[in-house]
């Protein structure tokens, strides 16, 4: 399968007043092209900072990507001209984010808004600008477009103004897409056709996704494969069927236990006990150590590699290290 992106031992910093935080610390993956990747975790785990960093949009003071590559078609992001980015964001990677009010301007018509990307980036006419606004709200299914062009984004409803967002990331055709939360500010029936909406503009235009969220259940729906991050590390990575089946890394399993199922009723929901490290001073060893049931004197010591447990599972966990093994077998005949 053909990388369209490749992340490779990112690390982005923050400088505070109060010192450093290590907001993503040496985090790996790959996108394949046309695939769906889902990074999940908790509020604050370094996922969105991920995505951000990706767009190049990481505000420099007070942030910056202190280390690590991201591969885009061979070329290293981290390494090109503001320039160069520009011509890059909304051209070929574009983004859309949790608010679809914030992301559109209340005093532009929908149609001003559309072809403003198409034309910034691209010399066409009008005419050439608009037949292809018309075709993006078409395909992000607005009715009417036509007459829906001439309006404002106050008089849309939520779920058609992320609709139109979608068609704005879209237009000039973007090989890899980043939404971030893209339906947590919807309720939950235009959240499930907003899904419905990726999965099918996925299926005409191939478009690569990356989809960042914290609720699983979005997840189960349109992911083609999840990274778990915890404390600005993946500690999981896995098709949907490893992750949901037989996920291995203690918090995955946590995070699956601590959402609520459609198809068991009456079953309770069990939060993950404690609180992530803070990232002003993060533990040497695995930072999931203080909550985990299973932690072992190692864990505390030192970050375990990643396991392979089968091409597409990959797990840091020292449960599924050789070593760790041993160091379990010989607890348990001590
Ligand atoms: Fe738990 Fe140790 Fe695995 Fe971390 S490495 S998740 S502390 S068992
Ligand atoms: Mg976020």
């Amino acid at each position: 399968m053909e990388k369209i992106l490749d992340v490779k031992d990112l690390h982005v910093t923050f400088s505070t007043y109060g010192g450093t935080v290590q907001a993503v610390r040496g985090v790996n993956f790959h996108l394949n092209k046309g695939e769906t990747l889902a990074i999940v975790g908790e509020s604050g785990c370094g996922k969105s900072v991920t995505s951000n960093a990706i767009m190049r949009l990481i505000p420099n003071p007070p942030g910056k990507i202190a280390d690590g590559k991201i591969m885009f078609k061979g070329k290293d992001l981290t390494k090109v001209s503001e320039k160069k980015m520009r011509s890059i964001r909304g051209v070929d990677i574009s983004m859309i984010f949790q608010d679809p009010m914030t992301a559109l301007n209340p005093t532009l018509t929908i149609g001003t808004q559309l072809m403003e990307g198409l034309r910034q980036h691209q010399q066409v006419s009008r005419e050439k600008a608009k037949k292809r606004a018309l075709e993006m709200m078409d395909l992000v299914g607005i009715p009417n477009p036509e007459e829906r062009l001439k309006q404002y984004p106050h008089q849309f409803s939520g779920g058609m103004r992320q609709r139109i967002v979608i068609a704005i990331a879209l237009i000039c055709e973007p090989e890899l897409l980043i939404a971030d939360e893209p339906t947590t500010a919807l309720d939950v029936t235009i959240q499930a056709q907003i899904l419905e909406l990726f999965e099918k503009i996925q299926d005409i235009t191939g478009v690569s996704i990356i989809l960042i969220t914290h609720d699983l259940g979005v997840v189960a729906k349109i992911a083609d494969r999840i990274a778990v991050m915890y404390a600005g590390k993946i500690v999981e990575t896995g098709t949907k069927r490893d992750i949901f089946y037989n996920p291995e890394h203690p918090y995955t399993k946590g995070l699956l236990k601590s959402v609520p199922r459609l198809d068991v009723q009456g079953e309770k929901l069990i939060p993950i006990d404690g609180t992530p490290p803070d990232l002003f001073s993060p533990p040497k060893g695995c930072p999931f150590a203080p909550r985990c049931p299973f932690a072992m004197e190692v864990c505390n010591k030192m970050y375990p590699d990643a396991v392979e447990l089968n091409e597409s599972h990959q797990v840091n966990c020292w449960l599924q290290d050789e070593r760790g093994k041993k160091l379990l077998a010989m607890k348990a005949t001590n």
